[in-house]
């Protein structure tokens, strides 16, 4: 079984389960954004949520990303990890009156405004504050990605942004606000996606909305297309980087206009340099099955349980017979499983597995559930 390339004997000193980083795969990944990314008038703002790890956010602010918030907690990281403030995008269906006054006093590059009563607040914050708040409104586009049930944002049943028709009459209403100035368009239709198609139709959403926006009168100064890029989940060997070549190249061909334009990558930015590493603490044989339990639960990685996520897992420590286990943690869920059925080589106890691509809502979903503390972060140039 092809594996990845660990420093086994570096693992074999620390304590299990941990988060492990491979900070120039992160590097390489970036370079290849800002390659890709081309147009000067384009830019890729990092989404906090997918890792808050404070040495992974000082990396991607360091590249010259801006940050995608979506609470006060996250542009207070994102503004200790030195990104600037005016690179700051912050959305979220419903932000507290402190968030909003934190992102007015830090002077944060956009509000991302989910609904008229969250716009309303926005207006009477700023008016206390004496500042103008720079907004854009989040549509929801009605568009289903091809995703998990559980990462899809962008259908009218989901509680994202404001549905696509009431654009116009919700824009005119910021028109009367003194302290709301609208400046663009969000959308953010998933995550996870890997067909391209699914933003290609975002793409002539927004070519449709714009030009009738357009015969109003009404000028759209830029366009956030949100995140979503997937990343191939069963292939970290091969495919260890994103197709972001092929991501932006959608944009290049189907958005009209010359608008600037946003992006706001999470997952594709950050998963596949990220591994949970842990031991198997016990072999069990059940009636019909095998289970390897390791030290890592769901309360380490939640996305298996509650996304059914899949994440290739390998047991870097043996070369035995492949045979097929169930991967469970310890926690007392039956959901608490990270793969059934899984191809491993011959687990014994004290073996050292590795989850792959657990970079993008890993550790950034942790929980102390069942009493456990948190996994901590290592880092590959330590
Ligand atoms: C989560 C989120 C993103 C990032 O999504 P990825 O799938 O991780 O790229 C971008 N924009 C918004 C508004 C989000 O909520």
């Amino acid at each position: 079984m092809l594996k990845g390339v660990f420093p086994l004997e570096r693992f074999s000193g620390l304590g299990t389960p941990f988060y492990y980083y491979d900070v120039h795969l992160l590097q390489k990944t970036l370079d290849i954004i800002k390659e890709e990314l081309k147009n000067p008038s384009w830019q890729v703002h990092y989404a906090v949520k997918a890792n808050a790890d404070p040495q992974i956010l000082r990396l991607i602010a360091a590249a010259g990303l801006g940050a995608d918030c979506v609470s006060g907690g996250e542009i207070n990281e994102a503004l200790d990890a030195g990104f600037q403030p005016g690179d700051i995008v912050y959305a979220g269906v419903g932000k507290a009156d402190w968030e909003i006054r934190l992102g007015l006093e830090k002077g944060i590059g956009r509000f991302n405004v989910e609904s008229e009563a969250e716009l309303e607040v926005i207006e009477s914050v700023a008016s206390e504050c004496g500042k103008v708040a720079p907004v854009s409104l989040r549509i929801n586009p009605d568009i289903g990605a091809h995703t998990l049930a559980g990462i899809t944002t962008g259908l009218a049943e989901n509680k994202f942004g404001i549905y696509h028709a009431l654009a116009e009459s919700v824009i005119m209403r910021t028109l009367d606000m003194p302290h709301v100035k609208f400046c663009g368009l969000h959308f953010h239709i998933g995550s996870q996606i890997l067909d391209m198609s699914d933003f290609a139709a975002l793409c002539n959403r927004i070519n449709d909305l714009c030009a009738r926006l357009d015969r109003k009168g009404i000028i759209v100064g830029d366009i956030n297309v949100g995140g979503g890029l997937g990343i191939e989940y069963g292939h970290p060997n091969h495919l260890p980087i994103a197709a972001f070549g092929n991501y932006f190249e959608v944009f290049r061909r189907h958005l009209d206009g010359h608008r600037p334009v946003h992006f706001e990558l999470g997952r594709s930015v950050v998963a596949p340099c990220g591994t949970l590493i842990s031991r198997v603490l016990y072999v069990k044989e059940g009636l019909s099955r095998k289970f390897a339990i390791l030290d890592a639960g769901m309360n380490d990685l939640v996305r298996p349980a509650m996304y059914h996520a899949v994440h290739r897992i390998e047991n870097l420590s043996s070369d035995g017979p492949e045979q097929a286990y169930d991967v469970v943690g310890p926690i007392c869920e039956s959901s608490d499983v990270f793969g059934k059925g899984i191809i491993l080589n011959e687990c014994r106890r004290g073996d050292i597995i590795a989850i792959r691509s657990a970079g993008a809502y890993g550790q950034s979903m942790a929980s102390c559930y069942n009493g456990r503390p948190l996994a901590p972060a290592v880092y590959s140039t330590e």
